[in-house]
């Protein structure tokens, strides 16, 4: 079974940018534009891990965070924070809401798969346990 990755982000360009990184290693990938569908999608769908705009319309990425925490099934997935405008202490701030890393816009293509395959390996790692 692939893993299940569900990707947050209302600009449309950024959303099939990383679809289009993201789906060569043979993601099962959902996607949601905004803070209410993303509640929605995650609780039908169960991703394995979560791409999380902060800036979104209805619900913020922080509060969407801080609200799938609160559920059993999404205590301990991997969340990936991606902002375009950190400022000092923002890293801090998705942290204490529940994010496992943050990823400053313009996102670092290069990097992202191994970031997105090690987070979905230490989860299942610390399932084993
Ligand atoms: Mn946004």
């Amino acid at each position: 079974m692939t893993e299940r990755i569900l990707i947050v982000e209302d600009n449309p360009l950024n959303l099939k940018l990383l679809k289009v990184i993201l789906r060569p290693y043979g993601y099962t990938i959902f996607q949601a534009t905004d803070g209410e569908e993303a509640l929605k999608v995650a609780v039908k769908e169960k991703p394995a891990l979560i791409m999380m705009d902060m800036q979104l319309p209805k619900l913020s990425g922080i509060e969407v965070t801080k609200r799938l925490r609160q559920m059993p099934t999404f205590k301990h997935i991997p969340i990936i924070a991606v902002t375009a405008y950190a400022m000092k202490g923002d890293g801090e701030k998705f942290i204490a809401a529940g994010c496992d890393a943050y990823l400053p816009k313009p996102i670092n293509t290069t990097e992202l798969p191994g970031v997105v395959a090690g987070m979905l390996l230490n989860t299942k790692a610390r399932e084993r346990i």
